[in-house]
Order: C-alpha cells, then structure tokens, then sequence
C-alpha cells in the first residue's frame, strides 16, 4: 500500500472524537422534513466548517419547487475546493433532511447521545453519520495531499424524503451534476460499509379512480355503489396482476431479496363519506359512494419498460370495464422514475471497491436499493452514469425508532472515501 494511504487511515482514526462531535452537531439540527425545518442552519453550519478547509461555498435556494416557502425556503449547500491543476471532479452527496420520528424511541431522537460505539439520533443512520465521514474524509485527504489534482465537491441537498425536489433535481436542472462539471459521484447513504449500490428499481405511482352514482343507503339498488367497483378491480389484482409481478424476475442484486422481483403496494384506498374529525361523536349518513380512489405504488426491475408498467394497469381497468356493468374509472398517473444501475466497471465503482478491500480487506458486495433515492435525478437529469450510494449505517435502522449509527462503521467508511479521493485525484507526474 502507499505510504500516505496508511498515513490517512491513521489520521482518520485519529480524528474519531471529531467525527463523533461532528455528527452530533447535524443530529441536534432537527432537520424535519415535511415539512423542511431548519434547511438554511444545517447549511450555515455546513458551510463556516468546509470553508475552514478552503472550501468555496455556495448556499442555493430551491426557490417554488413543491413544499418551498417563506417558512420552509428550501436551502441546499454546495461547497467546491479546486486541487492545484486541473484533473476531476469527485463529488460526495448527502440529503440534510431526516423524516419524522414516530413512536417508541429509548433515546432523545434529536439528543445525538453517544453509547457503547453507536450514536443514537433521527438521521444518524440515514444519513447524517455519512455526511460525516465524507466530510473528515475530505479534510483528512486535503491536509495530508494538499497538491491534489482536480476538485472535491460536497454537497448537503434537501428533501430527498420527498422526492428531491426542492434539492439533487433542482441542482441538476441547474447544471451543478453533468458531466463536464462532476465526474463521480458518491452517495452515503446507509448501505453498510462493505457494499456498494449500483442503483434503485424504478417507480410508477397512480391513483385510479372509479365512479359510481349517490343514493340513500338503504336503497343501494338506485344507485351505484364506487366501492364495490374499486372491490372487483382489487380481486382482479389479486388474481391476475399480483401472481403476474411475483414471477418476474431480475438481474439486479437488489436487497433485500425479497424485492427482487416486481412489487406492488396498494398505498391508500379512500371511498364514501370522509373520515370524520376526531372528537366527532355522531353517526356516518346513509350513503352510496359515488367515488372511490386508490393509490398504488409500483416498484418496477430494470427488464421492465414504464409504457409497460403503465398498460398492464390500463389492461386490468379495461377487462374489469368489460365484464362488469356501469363500470367507469379515471387513471390519473402522479410520477414515475426509471430504474438506473451503474455499470461495476465504472471508474467510481472500481476505485471504491479497491479501497473496501484496502480498508477492510474484504470484496464488497453490490447492491441495488429497492426504492429510490437522489440518484434517479444525477442520472435522469445530470446525465451522470458513473455515480453509486456507499456510506456507513445499517439500512433497515433507517426511519426506524432507536435509529442509530456505529462510530467504528464511520470511521472505516471515511476511510474508504479517502482512499478513494487518494485513488482518483492524487497527482501522479
Ligand atoms: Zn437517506
């Protein structure tokens, strides 16, 4: 190994107290999102400690992007440092925002309490532990190669718990992720420190609607009731559709294994008279729904074309519509992503894997998520196909009660990232 690779190993290591504080620092910002609290302070934040590593800096607002306001603006960070020539750009993303911290929680979820090698926290997991160690890997590369050739970028984006709207897609619309601007990217997600993710499966969300005619309750045959219209486009998923998604299969590794496959859930189901406001103590009216809407959310595999996705729903509404009497619906699409996978021979994927094998002398495993994340927008709207997910964290504790992240997992991590910046920017002439 190169001697200065053993030397940022051990300068990592000998800034664990820092990596710990640092972390600490991002859970305490409560970084909430819906509906995006605390966006520009995590930033300000973010940007006083990269400037001390002679980081440029810039603080952009998703100015009307979805959820963007007086109250909740939706700020992002993106910080550049130049090496002393030319050379490439290799740029760490993390999402700033955490979601909401639910139930049964033993820690205080915005405490960042260190105990037994593990912060405990909202987002220490997902992913705040990551921007982290990107963050001490780069100073670490920076003080130890200060001659480096190319740049380094981080970037810390909102809303990736909500599309990445108001954040990477944003970015990327304004021109912050092609590829004459960023040549690698590296999202610490929390994907365990020995794997690398290639990619996500697609998405396709719709809502369908089926209609029906109001009537008194207790003479339902004068009207039309939506809810049994919705029932029989159920059973017909249920016979048909969802054997059908279950046999397909794919040559993505996508854990865990058991979305290998397509999937898809039914996400809501709402028909009749609204839910009525809490404290209401009345009865429901005599009613025959004339409405009933589902939403339903398909993951589909990279074998699978979205026109596809899309006409086996409209085949299934159709054949329902067919066989069955005064049947009527609306399919109203929402949004759909494409499935992306990087190759495993791109430059970033084989230099990470290498520093994995440097740092924990085992060959990583490689993955692809089941649900997406900020690399649908690097790749759909940057162009950028040289771009993986590799950070510290053990992905089912995401969004979870007790979430939390191990401080030796981050460590081992931050030194992969510098090893890779070693790999990729150190000037070799
Ligand atoms: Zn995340």
């Amino acid at each position: 190994m190169h001697p200065l690779k053993q030397k940022i190993r051990d300068e990592i290591e000998g800034r664990r107290d820092d990596l710990i504080a640092l972390t600490q620092d991002l859970v305490r910002m409560p970084t909430l999102n819906p509906p995006g609290h605390g966006y520009l302070e995590i930033c300000e934040y973010l940007e006083r400690r990269l400037k001390k590593s002679g980081f440029e800096t810039e603080l952009i607002r998703a100015l009307d992007t979805p959820g963007d306001s007086q109250k909740y603006p939706r700020w992002n960070i993106v910080a550049r440092r130049e090496g002393i020539t030319g050379g490439e750009c290799v740029h760490f993303n993390s999402h700033i925002d955490v979601v909401e911290v639910g139930n049964d929680w033993s820690f205080d979820p915005f405490g960042g309490e260190l105990r037994d090698g593990k912060i405990y926290g909202r987002g220490t997991c997902d992913m705040k532990g990551g921007l982290a160690a990107s963050i001490i890997a780069a100073e670490v590369f920076i003080a130890l190669v200060p001659d480096y050739a190319g740049a380094i970028e981080i970037s810390g984006t909102a809303d990736e718990e909500t599309g990445g709207f108001g954040g990477v897609a944003y970015l990327a619309e304004k021109g912050y992720f092609t590829p004459e601007k960023v040549q690698h990217v590296i999202i610490p997600e929390p994907l365990n420190k020995d794997r690398i993710c290639l990619g996500h499966r697609g998405v396709w969300w719709a809502e369908i609607e089926t209609k029906g005619h109001i009537a008194h309750g207790s003479m339902p045959f004068l009207g039309d009731c939506a809810v049994r219209h919705m029932g029989a486009v159920v059973h017909e998923m249920e016979e048909s559709l969802f054997p059908a998604l279950a046999k397909r299969t794919t040559s993505m590794p996508v854990v865990p294994a058991g979305a290998r496959q397509s999937t898809m859930n039914l996400n809501s189901f709402h028909g009749g008279l609204e839910e009525p406001e809490e404290g209401f103590t009345g009865f429901p009216a005599a009613i025959v729904p004339d409405s009933c809407r589902m939403i339903i959310d398909r993951r589909y595999l990279i074998e699978e074309k979205p026109d596809q996705v899309r006409q086996e729903v409209v085949d299934l509404l159709e054949k329902v519509k067919s066989e069955r009497p005064k049947f009527d619906y609306k399919l109203n699409e929402m949004w759909q992503v494409a499935p992306t996978m990087t190759q495993k021979d791109a430059p970033v994927v084989t230099r990470v894997a290498q520093a994995i094998e440097d740092v924990l002398g085992v060959e990583p495993s490689y993955v692809v998520s089941p649900g997406t994340y900020d690399q649908k927008h690097i790749d759909r709207i940057g162009k950028m196909k040289n771009c993986i997910a590799y950070g510290p964290g053990i992905l089912d504790l995401a969004h979870q009660p007790d979430e939390y992240v191990g401080v030796d997992d981050m460590v081992q991590s931050a030194q992969v990232m510098a090893l890779t910046l070693f790999d990729l920017l150190e000037k070799t002439d």
